[in-house]
């Protein structure tokens, strides 16, 4: 009835850490690997430009552009959530920004599962790095994955942020990603001469060239059989088509936060009360997959200015043109960037254990329109610039819980954004540090009005009026199959394996313990990368 096909192992999802493992696994030759994929291709100028992030955001060829449910704490609105679609997986539509985390990230993971410390996991980052910038020993130079240096080309106003920050006592930090992180700094970026270096970029284009890879795409998993407490083969979608494939080793998930445990309560494994629910037979109860959800939760305001910004050059023709001048001559200027240009991470409070705000700052302003008002994040009319930030450890947990058996529905997030007294305190602060920037003499030389929230918004309960109503994902949902040792708390063990369940992996930011100080792109890439030693280590 289906057609079969029987691999060493099975790789679902393209994503930062997917293509990891599909390169990884494959490297020696020994084993042959198949990739299931349910976006398509990432050849496309939108993913390949950075600049095309506004474009990417809300384009269902790339993105599953997944909606939370409505947010008691976020006065009832619903989060967008958008996720990579494609081939590269979220590392094809991110803001490219390049964060190892904090060292204190580590402990705590390592804390939860053994082999998951700093000084485990600090080699990992070295190796998958190819650093471009200022060499230091603990920065790596020749790893597949690019990372650029974008200080000498960062947009002008971005020293009246470091100014600012400086004249705040916040010290420049020249590499956040070298030892200390606090202090404020230029984004390091995942770029390769100017062109976004997503993981399929820089690991699986790599792999496809091997014969022993198979990569399919539009190939929608459903889920996973089992048979005695083992996977069995991977039941997917394709061309109209189910099809079956079986793994003589290992199946390893890899299709992130949202959907990693959504693949998992579809094949039975999962909350007792969730599959109920669901109409799903469980045949191995889990009660956490899904749950302990964690994200980060920004919020911003946007200055109008005296001086240009890139508002200007990116809302105007001659400005577009040239920008792609710029871009043509060596792949530099706005199109060869992220839109957060610089940044950094502060401790505001003095109990916290390591910075507890990351801070960014954008030298162009723009309005996220809801999906499906807009199709593009478009550059204010005025000349403007965005500053922002979002609480590093967030105590709020949600979960992501499926609705019904079908593999097509979305799941149900609930994210539970300010649910503690702790994230709410923090994201005060933040909007009090904001102010705090923006009063500082550097900016206000330059400054003319504070465009959003505005001068009306001052009173503490204003301003938390204010955050409810306007705070934003940043986009780094995780911790939904965390790893550890007990399989209450828990979802796989510290070699990312289910427990209780032979054969089968989790390898992505599902699997995070807890959520790092930073951006999740970095830390996923890591997991695939340690993934596939410890795949390999027990490999047949
Ligand atoms: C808009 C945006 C901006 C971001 N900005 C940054 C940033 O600047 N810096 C940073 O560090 N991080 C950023 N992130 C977060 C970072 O990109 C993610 O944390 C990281 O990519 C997660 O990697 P992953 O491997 O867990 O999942 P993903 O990279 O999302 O990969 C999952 C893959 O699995 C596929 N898949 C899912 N379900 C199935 C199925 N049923 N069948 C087959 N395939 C399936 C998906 O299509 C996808 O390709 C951003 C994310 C977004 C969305």
């Amino acid at each position: 009835m289906y057609t079969e096909t029987t691999h060493d192992y099975i790789v679902v999802g393209a994503g930062s850490a997917g293509c990891v493992l599909a390169n990884r696994l494959s490297a020696s030759g020994r084993h042959s690997v198949l990739v299931l994929e349910a976006g398509g291709t990432d050849l496309t100028p939108y993913v390949q430009l950075p600049i095309g992030y506004g474009k990417t955001y809300y384009d269902e060829r790339v993105n599953w552009k997944y909606l939370t449910e409505p947010e008691k704490q976020l006065n009832g609105r619903q989060s967008y959530w958008p996720r990579g679609k494609v081939l590269g997986g979220s590392s094809s539509i991110n803001a490219m920004v390049y964060v190892r985390g904090h060292n204190r990230d580590y402990q705590e993971w390592g804390a939860a599962a053994d082999g998951w410390g700093w000084s485990d996991v600090e080699p990992v980052f070295k190796r998958m790095e190819s650093w471009r910038g200022e060499l230091d020993e603990r920065r790596g130079t020749t790893g597949p994955l690019p990372v650029t240096d974008i200080s000498s080309m960062a947009h002008p106003l971005c020293n009246a942020y470091l100014e600012a920050a400086e004249q705040l006592q916040i010290p420049f930090n020249k590499d956040y990603n070298a030892g200390v992180m606090e202090g404020a700094s230029h984004y390091q970026i995942t770029t390769d001469k100017g062109f976004r270096a997503s993981s399929a970029r820089a690991y699986l284009r790599p792999a496809m060239r091997r014969s022993n890879v198979t990569i399919r795409t539009k190939a929608h998993v459903r889920r996973i059989h089992l048979s005695n407490m083992k996977a069995s083969g991977v039941e997917y979608a394709i061309n109209g088509e189910v099809r079956i494939a079986r793994a003589r080793a290992d199946i390893v998930l890899c299709a992130g936060a949202v959907n990693t445990p959504q693949l998992l309560q579809l094949s039975g494994i999962g909350p007792r009360g969730v599959l109920s629910a669901a109409g799903v037979e469980l045949l191995h109860e889990l009660p956490s997959v899904g749950r302990h959800l964690s994200d980060h939760l920004g919020a911003d305001i946007v200055c109008r200015t005296s001086v240009p910004t890139l508002n200007q050059q990116l809302g105007t023709w001659s400005g577009k043109v040239q920008a792609a001048l710029q871009f043509a001559a060596g792949g530099r200027g706005p199109l060869s960037m992220s839109l957060n240009q610089a940044g950094g991470f502060v401790r505001t409070h003095k109990d916290s254990q390591g910075p507890d705000l990351q801070l960014y700052f954008s030298p162009v302003s723009y309005t996220r329109a809801p999906p499906g008002t807009r199709p593009l994040i478009s550059p204010d009319p005025f000349p403007g610039f965005l500053i922002g930030f979002n609480p590093c450890k967030p105590t709020s947990q949600g979960s992501v819980h499926i609705r019904c058996s079908d593999p097509q529905r979305a799941p149900l997030i609930q994210p539970n954004y300010l649910d503690t007294e702790h994230d709410r305190a923090l994201m005060m602060a933040g909007m009090q540090l904001m102010r705090e920037l923006t009063a500082a003499p550097a900016f206000q030389s330059i400054i003319e009005a504070e465009v959003y929230p505005g001068d009306s918004v001052q009173s503490d309960e204003q301003i938390m009026q204010f955050i409810k109503d306007n705070s934003w994902t940043v986009f780094h949902p995780c911790c939904t199959c965390r790893m550890g040792t007990d399989p209450t708390s828990s979802v796989v063990d510290s070699k990312l394996r289910v427990h209780g369940i032979e054969a089968l992996r989790v390898a992505d930011a599902s699997v995070f313990p807890t959520i790092p100080t930073g951006n999740t792109n970095a830390p996923s890439i890591m997991v695939g990368e340690r993934a596939s030693d410890l795949i390999l280590q027990d490999a047949p």
